[in-house]
């Protein structure tokens, strides 16, 4: 498979080059170029199937001399030591849960991957000189899935930009001479973290000589991985259901959703995916055929949620330049508000005797209206998928269901940044240079 700029359809790149240098110079996104069709090897796969034999058997023909087969197998085995989980409820709903990562939030599946499969980029061809660096804009969760996913990584060091706020995580060293995390504190705001990134990026000279590529979902290697969860879920459901089968997905930044959307492009049989917002409606104009315009920001009690331009929007909309026709047929906007979302985790506890939280919470109510809608009801099974892990809400859970749950522990450690910059790129390139010569 090779890939294109959201912009233009001009030169296709390499698995290896997206995943190297994340970001094309006019300022796209890059995608797919074509569907791809690998149905023959998960289509007969069977409930026994492991997560990472998934993995590995599928990666290699995704990305075509990207991977061999044996450096596939390597590459899901450093990479996945957690598996997705399907839980069967009854006949019209599962739940894929995917919250049983180091930080117990889904974006550990894709996080954990990029770092394996940079590690094995490198081996065949180390950078020369100073390290390969991984630049990601980081708030506390991502922060330590990328501890987790890129500590002790050969020829790699992970610089974790992150805002004034404290950054919690877990980092064994965070130290320049020793360790290969690298948290650096800039005084600003979390999108100035993310600017500079991709100014990182986009000084092209500078990127080359450090080998700098970003771990922040512009990254193609973050948003393939999470395609396998997909399929996973299909080959562990496609023996118990009879008639179709649908997608609920929560959306912020849409980027797990356009990942649903490639394992569809693979081959994987659904009827439909659920785009769930909560009361941040944001896409669900464009969805229905309308404009996208940004609105003010609501704060909600799903917070992952609360985003007002979603960063793959543009990924979203090359699939509707492709085949609006087929897109409005197949994807659902669902907008899910804070009363219904809490009503719903009650609801779920009391009917299933299973916790879910605020996100998975609202990607539930909105599988149930659309399937309402739709008269899906004994003909269309809905996998919900449950992107975080209610211990991270335990306060929310005690308050709805009256249940007390350990918090998670994972996320509660504090760390010392390896340098305070402030929010521009010469401070940013100056730290960098100075420490890798
Ligand atoms: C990040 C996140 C989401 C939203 O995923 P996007 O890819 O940004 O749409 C949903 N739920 C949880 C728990 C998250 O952490």
């Amino acid at each position: 498979m090779q890939f294109r700029s959201t912009n233009s359809d001009a030169s296709l790149v390499s698995f290896r080059d997206v995943v190297l240098h994340c970001l094309p110079p006019d300022g796209g996104l890059y995608v797919p170029d074509r569907a791809m069709d690998i149905r023959q090897l998960f289509l007969y796969m069977n409930e026994e199937t492991s997560f990472s034999e998934l993995v590995a058997a599928v990666a290699p023909s995704l990305l075509e001399g990207g991977l061999n087969p044996l450096s596939a197998s390597r590459v899901a085995e450093s990479a996945f030591n957690f598996e997705p989980e399907l839980i069967r409820l009854d006949d019209d709903y599962s739940l894929l849960n995917l919250c049983k990562g180091p930080t117990g939030h889904y974006k550990d599946f894709g996080i954990a991957f990029l770092a394996a499969v940079l590690e094995e980029l490198h081996k065949d061809s180390p950078p020369a000189g100073s390290p390969a660096l991984v630049l990601a804009a980081a708030l506390a969760d991502t922060g330590v899935s990328m501890t987790h996913a890129f500590s002790g990584r050969k020829g790699i060091s992970a610089v974790l930009i992150y805002p004034a706020e404290p950054l919690t995580a877990i980092v064994p060293n965070g130290d320049f001479a020793s360790g290969n995390i690298i948290p650096i504190q800039v005084q600003g705001t979390f999108d100035d973290c993310q600017r500079l990134v991709n100014e990182a990026i986009n000084d092209r000279a500078f990127a080359a000589r450090y080998n700098i590529t970003s771990a922040n979902t512009i990254n193609p290697g973050r948003l393939l991985p999470q395609a396998f969860y997909y399929l996973y879920a299909f080959i562990k459901i496609k023996k118990h259901i009879s008639g179709g089968l649908a997608f609920s997905v929560p959306c912020g930044n849409f980027g797990n959703f356009i990942s649903g959307l490639y394992a569809w492009k693979f081959g994987m049989p659904v009827n439909g995916f659920i785009a769930a917002m909560n009361s941040n409606n944001v896409l669900g104009d464009f969805i229905k055929g309308g404009t996208f315009t940004p609105r003010p920001l609501i704060k909600t009690n799903s917070p992952a949620l609360d985003v007002s331009i979603p960063l793959n929007f543009s990924r979203l909309e090359s699939f509707y330049r492709e085949a609006p026709a087929v897109m409005r047929n197949i994807v659902h906007p669902a907008s899910i508000d804070d009363e219904l979302t809490l009503q719903t985790m009650e609801r779920v506890w009391k009917k299933y005797h299973l916790h879910i939280d605020s996100h998975t919470a609202v990607a539930f109510a909105a599988a149930e209206q659309t399937a309402a809608g739709l008269d899906w009801k004994g003909n269309v099974h809905t996998v919900v998928l449950a992107t975080g892990h209610y211990a991270r809400e335990a306060e929310l859970i005690r308050k709805v269901t009256g249940e007390t749950v350990a918090e998670m522990q994972s996320l509660q450690q504090k760390i010392e940044p390896a340098a305070v910059i402030s929010p521009n790129l010469d401070a940013f390139e100056g730290i960098i240079a100075r420490h890798f010569q």
